[in-house]
């Protein structure tokens, strides 16, 4: 009987457009969900957006369509991403389907019924932002999971008896060691648990946007409740159908961010238990993407979009770079330089090297037809030593991988491609060739099926990485399809003496400099636009302030959250931002910039320029003579070849065009606004 196997992304929440942090996850989950396939296990990849809330609501009003325009809009972005890319899930769970909505409503009854839904009354704070109750005191107190204020709320709720299971879940994480991975989370889950737990409001009744409590629809059930449900409702749960859940329910993997862990090691397992389901096999949390070192977020105009690096590079370079690169588990870092060097290093000069050298080797000695090695005298203890690396490489990759070093499993593959490189320098094959009397033709011979057969086994290893490429190089080596090579099987000695070659092709060119270039201008020029949109909030972030209050990307759901910050600044921190009335006395068009004005804006003192993205919301000429507010103490900076010094402000709504701050009563130029 093949064994099943079912991994999970979390669903990403659509009040932020996918970006690198995304497509991380969802990559590390194809590349597991690949190589379960190859291993022979029968494999669902599940993943999906998360799309109620209050969140969704306000952004969607702020935009002026409808929640469902909007979350639509999203949902799609995020699909078609991964169907650029190639993942390979197997379904795509929307929350606002019907067969979600079908299968929460069935548990919520399940644990209604079991008695572990009642009814209470709630006063306290709440974070919009996180959309959590929180243990705070007093109107607008900060939230300890973001910093932001916090709303007073009061209003009848549903409760869960999450304090119920207190021992339960404790006994879980000692019984199933492994349900919670890395151990530093495990760790913090069990030393949360054992702090004790209050029941959880799991209904609002102040919001629309969300699935209607079965029997009282003035209710609608709370997002995370909802949300962890589609690992099950995206099976079948609930409905008429439910041969998938039977089929693959447990999960054997949830991967999240780290951010999300208690979620998913408490309240998940807790509902599941109250509704007598099974819990999941495994939750592995993986670290934070950072963006040279500081984290990504929309405020600080650092986000990466992941279509740029496929623009240049292409999926299999990304996907190589953030296995390879990141210690999984662990915050990692990305930038454009390391990048390419990674891929001029490990793939250009690395595997794509090796196979076009070894495969034209092949074609130009041996008419394009694998050779056969020598048994005995052609035979060098050079060879054998390659032999027992490859051999010790495929276990070493296997077990790595299971565990999910995905780094150190690569490293160790890229160490045989080391050696069998200073392996061909060192037999010299192209010398060999030169005088081809029997011996030397003999050992021509296993000199090159030896370096075929490691290329071969760094191949089948590294196809559910960068599947393209080693698709490219599998057909090279003449083997067919590389999809249906069953990986569990892999060992020396199953390149066929005399396969024909595919036609030899490189797979890595070479990527020069100014691949950095083009990718940078390419966010650059995605940026202008979002940064001359001038939010109150990235003045602060940029004037070296902490951050305030901005809309960002929704820490608790996906992998790239905005920095940490208690939320609030000080009187001096805002004194550093120097904001003050200034007139516009010029106004035009930024030639080739859709988005972009150029603006002469006199302070009373001086005159200067200024490039703002508000050629979209207003005409030049509506500008000129009139008072606007200006950051005038920012750092000059160049946008499209223009030096821009300073600033304008401008309310920016999710999705709108850019509205210019400005006064009802009459004020003199330069007045400083504080
Ligand atoms: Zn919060």
């Amino acid at each position: 009987m093949t064994k099943k196997f079912y991994i999970t992304t979390p669903i990403y929440y659509v009040n932020a457009r996918p970006h690198i942090g995304h497509a991380y996850t969802t990559l590390a989950c194809d590349t597991i969900a690949r190589r379960q396939r190859m291993m022979g296990f029968d494999t669902f990849f599940l993943t999906g957006t998360d799309e109620h809330g209050q969140k969704i609501q306000r952004a969607a009003e702020a935009a002026g369509k409808t929640p469902q325009q909007l979350t639509d809009e999203v949902s799609a972005e995020f699909r078609a991403l991964w169907d650029r890319m190639g993942v390979t899930y197997d379904d795509y769970i929307r929350t606002t389907s019907d067969r979600h909505k079908r299968g929460v409503q069935e548990l919520w009854r399940r644990i209604r019924d079991n008695g572990y839904i009642y009814k209470g009354s709630y006063t306290g704070q709440y974070c919009v932002f996180d959309e959590l109750y929180v243990d705070v005191v007093g109107p607008g107190a900060p939230c300890p999971e973001c910093g932001r204020p916090t709303e007073t709320v009061k209003e009848e709720n549903y409760f869960f008896k999450l304090s119920a299971f207190t021992e339960q879940l404790l006994d879980l994480y000692t019984g199933q060691p492994d349900i919670i991975r890395p151990e530093t989370r495990r760790n913090e889950v069990i030393a949360f648990v054992r702090s004790g737990l209050r029941d959880l409001s799991v209904s609002r009744s102040s919001l629309s946007w969300g699935i209607p409590v079965p029997d009282d629809p003035k209710h609608v059930i709370y997002v995370w409740f909802d949300a962890l449900a589609n690992y099950i409702t995206a099976l079948g749960y609930g409905s008429d159908d439910d041969s998938k859940y039977k089929q693959y329910w447990p999960a054997d993997v949830h991967m999240v961010g780290k951010e999300i862990v208690r979620f998913h090691c408490v309240y998940w397992p807790a509902l599941l238990m109250a509704a007598r389901l099974p819990v999941p096999k495994s939750i592995v949390a993986h670290g934070w993407l950072l963006f040279e070192e500081s984290k990504m977020s929309k405020s600080r105009g650092n986000i990466v979009r992941t279509e740029t690096i496929l623009d240049v590079l292409g999926a299999d370079a990304l996907r190589y770079f953030l296995l390879r690169e990141v210690v999984f588990g662990q915050d990692g870092s990305f930038s454009f330089d390391a990048l390419v060097q990674r891929y001029n290093s490990d793939l250009a000069n690395g595997l794509g090297n090796l196979a076009s050298r070894t495969l034209a080797m092949i074609t130009r000695y041996f008419k394009g037809e694998v050779p056969y090695p020598s048994g005995a005298a052609a035979r060098r203890p050079a060879d054998d030593v390659i032999v027992k690396l490859a051999q010790k490489t495929i276990s070493e990759y296997h077990g790595l991988f299971e565990q999910y070093q995905f780094s150190r499993a690569l490293e160790s593959a890229w160490g045989l491609i080391a050696a069998v490189d200073k392996y061909i320098v060192e037999n010299e094959p192209w010398a060999l060739a030169e005088k081809p009397d029997e011996n030397n033709r003999a050992r021509l011979a296993t000199v090159l099926y030896t370096s075929a057969d490691a290329l071969r086994i760094v191949t089948a290893l590294a196809h559910p990485v960068m599947p393209d490429a080693t698709a490219k190089i599998w057909a090279q080596l003449g083997l067919g399809d590389i999809r249906k090579f069953p990986l569990a099987d892999l060992r020396w000695g199953q390149l066929h003496l005399g396969t024909k070659l595919g036609k030899v092709e490189p797979v890595f060119p070479r990527a020069d400099k100014s691949a950095v270039e083009r990718m940078q201008k390419m966010e650059e020029q995605d940026r202008t636009a979002a940064v001359a949109e001038a939010q109150p909030a990235s003045t602060a972030a940029e004037s070296g302030a902490s951050q305030a209050v901005p809309q960002l990307a929704e820490p608790q759901k996906t992998v790239a959250p905005i920095a940490a910050s208690d939320g609030k600044i000080t009187i001096d921190d805002f004194a550093k931002v120097e904001l003050r009335v200034a007139l516009v006395k010029v106004a035009e068009k930024v030639k080739g910039a859709d988005k972009l004005l150029r603006l002469e804006v006199d302070l009373g003192t001086e005159v200067r320029q200024i490039v703002a993205g508000l050629a979209e919301a207003y005409a030049p000429e509506s500008l000129i003579g009139r008072k606007v507010v200006i950051v005038a103490n920012l750092q000059p900076r160049k946008l499209r070849g223009l030096e821009s010094n300073g600033m304008i402000v401008a309310a920016s709504p999710e999705d709108g065009k850019p509205v210019l701050a400005g006064f009802l009563e009459d004020v003199p130029i330069g007045a400083r606004l504080k």
